[in-house]
């Protein structure tokens, strides 16, 4: 077994969508960034490829290349998912958490698990989406940004 650990900030701005493990949530402002931003993605696929130690995914998508640019951040986790497979491993589970004051998430929770588990070939119950605010406090209590963070665990 290999566990790894992700972690992403993104910056909301208006005039971008949010969109959060693949999964569109209406708000009035969205993620920045040279992908389409989807940073609970973006955490599960580094905790993917620190379980692999294969480093994170600006080695594998830099953004100094232009050809990524608006890049689907799915294909990134299908990918990282790929590299385990390849590997000889699968997914136990995946955990995570989503730090923001607003938009809530519960009621998209459903959703993001279940697009979650698409994406990986996973059945939902191994995939866990949880949403935490910091009671106002720092870049994600002032709604600068969302942070995420994830745990995965592969088992050969
Ligand atoms: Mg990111």
């Amino acid at each position: 077994m290999r566990v790894g650990f992700g972690y992403d900030v993104h910056v909301l701005t208006e005039g971008r969508k949010l969109l959060l493990g693949g999964v569109e949530i209406p708000h009035n402002r969205g993620l920045l960034g040279h992908s389409d931003a989807d940073v609970l993605l973006h955490a599960i696929s580094d905790a993917i490829l620190g379980a692999l130690s294969e480093g994170d995914i600006g080695l594998h998508f830099p953004d100094t290349d232009p050809t990524l640019r608006g890049i689907e951040s799915r294909k990134i986790l299908a990918h990282a998912v790929g590299l385990a497979g390849a590997k000889g491993y699968a997914i136990a589970n995946i955990d995570t958490t989503i730090v923001c004051q607003e938009p809530k998430i519960s009621p998209f929770r459903k959703a993001i698990v279940d697009s979650i588990a698409t994406i990986a070939s996973l059945s939902p119950d191994r995939v866990s989406v949880k949403a935490k605010t910091t009671e106002g406090l720092g870049f994600a209590g002032r709604g600068e940004g969302i942070a995420a963070y994830a745990v995965c665990l592969l088992e050969g």
